[in-house]
């Protein structure tokens, strides 16, 4: 696969591979930065890269682990995500921990009940009790290691149930203070996005790309 161009910041699209194996992520990476009129041309993550393990121990550590070895592996720049549910009265958790908060292998639906049941456990009814934020950190890397590195934050608060069918992993009981009371999975895309911790991590990535020189 060619290499990227040399040239001006903003002068010619980007050619990025996409880091994240999550299709529900990927598609809303694309969506944002399409959405940000993005000069970008996202290469989809081949099939045949294995799996990434996310072994580091902060948000930043796995999005540089994706990012790196995509970049490696292909010889692109690479775009990744990571990002966490942060429930205060948890103490932060699910945080880092996010996708494998039920189990291993575990699915959107067990993670949710897990945290509900942890929430209701906790004693934690009112809605000033079950306080959270999404924090996205996104990272552009090169394949001579070069990085750029944003993040994303929406604080607000974890419903009592489920609410919506829209979105994915624990927006049917996410609550955005900048929102209106609906969940995100209440919310079109286009809403979520507006508000979210992906968009605001990717809209200023895409802000930061547009002001750095090409890096290596
Ligand atoms: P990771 O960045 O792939 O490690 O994502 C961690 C987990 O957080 C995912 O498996 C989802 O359960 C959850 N997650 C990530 N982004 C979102 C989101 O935008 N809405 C709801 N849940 C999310």
């Amino acid at each position: 696969m060619s290499a990227p161009e040399p040239g001006g910041a903003a002068s010619a699209a980007r050619r990025f591979v996409l880091a994240s194996a999550n299709p529900d992520k990927a598609e809303e990476i694309r969506r944002i930065l399409v959405g940000a009129g993005a000069d970008i041309e996202l290469v989809a993550r081949p099939a045949d890269v294995d799996d990434v393990a996310e072994t580091g121990s902060t948000l930043e550590e796995n999005a540089r682990l994706k990012a790196a070895a995509l970049a490696g592996a292909i010889g692109l720049p690479a775009l990744a995500d990571d990002t966490g549910l942060e429930v205060a009265v948890l103490g932060g958790a699910p945080g880092v921990r996010s996708a494998r908060f039920s189990g291993e292998h575990a699915t959107y639906d067990a993670n949710v009940d897990k945290l509900l049941a942890e929430l209701a456990a906790a004693g934690a009814a009112a809605p000033g009790q079950r306080r959270a934020r999404f924090r996205t950190v996104a990272l552009a890397r090169w394949p001579g290691g070069a990085e750029l590195l944003t993040e994303g934050v929406v604080d607000g608060t974890i419903a009592s149930g489920r609410r919506g069918s829209g979105g994915f992993g624990y927006d049917p009981v996410f609550v955005p203070d900048e929102g209106d009371g609906r969940t995100f999975a209440e919310m079109s895309p286009e809403e979520k996005h507006e508000l979210s911790h992906r968009g605001r991590a990717f809209r200023a990535l895409h802000a930061a790309l547009r002001r750095a020189p090409q890096p290596r």
